[in-house]
């Protein structure tokens, strides 16, 4: 079938296979029908890695099980098919949250761990490999391995942020955080330009358990990178309004589990139901939209936010990526270290201003210390991501800008990445060649490939 990623850019024909039970991803393998395979979850991955242009994807979402959970330290066991999405609709109203999350729920557990998603509190807690205790990993031998960062180690490190290239991740145990309600007190703070963002940023994150802002991808002069900051931390029930401070006669758990007294809000949700003509979202119409959302936004201090709106504003509206239209977008996501990110941020920011494109979708955010995944993104420093339709000519400006985030001492995110080429990314990621070491001794035979490995030559 023809598939693509959430970018709908590029769309490869692949061989699907959905296995239901685990063993029938180990007896799919065995099978050798395909001459290579890789994992796929929700497919939110923006471009080519979890495609495998006329060979086998591995779709997981059928093995969405929860298989235990501990409720003394939040410790859940589940398939890899499971979705951050499912796991929160069990566990918020019994007080548990995702310790790390991306700004979708519609990610697999396998997906989370091969891309080592980063949230809004990556300058607190890193990654979501931190929060893994353990995982099964089918390895192309048909071994199955329990990897963590006791056993198996270096196969561990690898598999975090290895977009699928050691094996299918079968189950996970991952730690969930618990929380008193489903609320954030969020603090917006209007930047004017780029340099208020990062030094208030810079001054007061550590504050907040989360941090984000939306950026103005199209101002230029002196109100370039303009910005919403929207910072918070997790409401206690006590400090919320009476009206949604649930009481009940049992004021506590009742048998399932379910806390009488957490309030989940719920919300709306739109459907997408054709494609947008392509060239709808142009350089008119996105500045007139950052203009409004600019000038609707003030500073202020300790808004309730329900957590739907504040970690997921996007999944309101399914299938938003057809706003794109057919020829669909990229998402340029760039992580730029401390020292020399402010310069990287103010060049890549003025070169989009000039191009006479137009990022819809423009997020700025600080990252905390790097994480032990050797192809894992966050470093220490800022990260930006800019939604850029497929127009022509796309391709060599993408490299154009992946001239200057080397040139900044950055990289690319591979969950996002469409375009990159094969020389840059391993100037990037100077962890590779540990990577391919591993890659190489559990899987000489090239079992596992993707189109975004043979594009970067991931595996060598
Ligand atoms: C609206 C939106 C917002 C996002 N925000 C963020 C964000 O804030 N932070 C962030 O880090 N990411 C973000 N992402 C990216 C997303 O979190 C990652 O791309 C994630 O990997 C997608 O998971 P998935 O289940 O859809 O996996 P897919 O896209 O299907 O696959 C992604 C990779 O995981 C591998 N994989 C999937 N399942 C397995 C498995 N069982 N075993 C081994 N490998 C597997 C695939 O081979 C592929 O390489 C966002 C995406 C969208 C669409």
């Amino acid at each position: 079938m023809s598939l693509s990623g959430w970018g709908r850019y590029p769309v490869e024909s692949c061989h699907v296979f959905r296995p239901e039970k685990r063993s029938e991803v180990a007896a799919t393998l065995a099978s050798g029908l395909q001459s290579s395979y890789i994992a796929r979850g929700l497919g939110r991955s923006y471009g080519d890695a979890a495609l495998n242009e006329n060979a086998g994807v591995m779709w997981q979402v059928l093995l969405n099980r929860f298989l235990s959970f501990d409720h003394s330290t939040g410790v859940l066991e589940c398939e890899s098919g499971a979705s951050l999405a499912e796991i929160i609709e069990y566990f918020l109203p019994r007080g548990w949250f995702l310790p790390v999350t991306p700004g979708t729920k519609f990610v697999t557990m396998g997906g989370a761990i091969a891309a080592d998603i980063h949230g809004k509190n990556h300058h607190k807690e890193g990654s979501f490999s931190n929060f893994i205790l353990d995982f099964r990993l089918l390895t192309p031998s048909g071994e199955v391995l329990l990897c963590s960062p006791d056993a198996h180690a270096d196969i561990f490190w690898a598999t975090v942020g290895g977009m699928g290239l050691t094996g299918i991740i079968l189950n996970a145990r991952l730690r969930l955080r618990q929380v008193d309600s489903a609320y954030v007190f969020v603090d917006f703070h209007k930047a004017p330009n780029l340099e208020d963002a990062l030094e208030t940023m810079d001054a007061s994150d550590e504050r907040y358990d989360y941090s984000v802002a939306w950026i103005d991808g199209i101002a230029t002069g002196k109100t370039m990178g303009r910005s919403i900051l929207m910072r918070g931390n997790h409401a206690p029930a006590a400090e919320l309004p009476a009206r949604l401070r649930k009481s009940h006669p049992a004021n506590g758990n009742s048998q399932s589990g379910v806390r009488n007294d957490l309030s989940i809000p719920t919300h709306p949700r739109w459907n997408l139901f054709m494609d947008f003509p392509s060239g709808a979202l142009n350089r008119l119409t996105v500045k007139a939209f950052n203009t409004a959302y600019y000038a609707v936004h003030h500073t202020v201090p300790r808004e309730l936010v329900g957590f739907e709106k504040f970690f997921y504003p996007l999944d309101a509206i399914n299938q938003w990526n057809r706003m794109y239209g057919k020829r669909g977008f990229v998402q340029y996501q760039i992580a730029l270290p401390q020292a020399s990110g402010r310069a990287g941020l103010r060049t890549i920011l003025d070169r989009l201003a000039r191009s006479g494109r137009a990022s819809f979708l423009a997020v700025l955010k600080r990252f905390g210390d790097a994480g032990g995944g050797l192809l894992s993104f966050p470093m220490r420093g800022y990260t930006l991501a800019l939604d850029i339709p497929a127009a022509r000519g796309l391709v060599p400006f993408l490299h154009e800008l992946d001239r200057m985030t080397l040139d900044h001492g950055g990289r690319i995110y591979l969950a996002k990445d469409a375009a990159l080429q094969a020389g840059d990314f391993a100037a990037m990621y100077p962890r590779l060649e540990s990577f391919r070491a591993i890659q190489r001794k559990l899987d000489p035979n090239r079992v596992f490939s993707s189109s975004m490995a043979r594009r970067l030559r991931i595996v060598d």
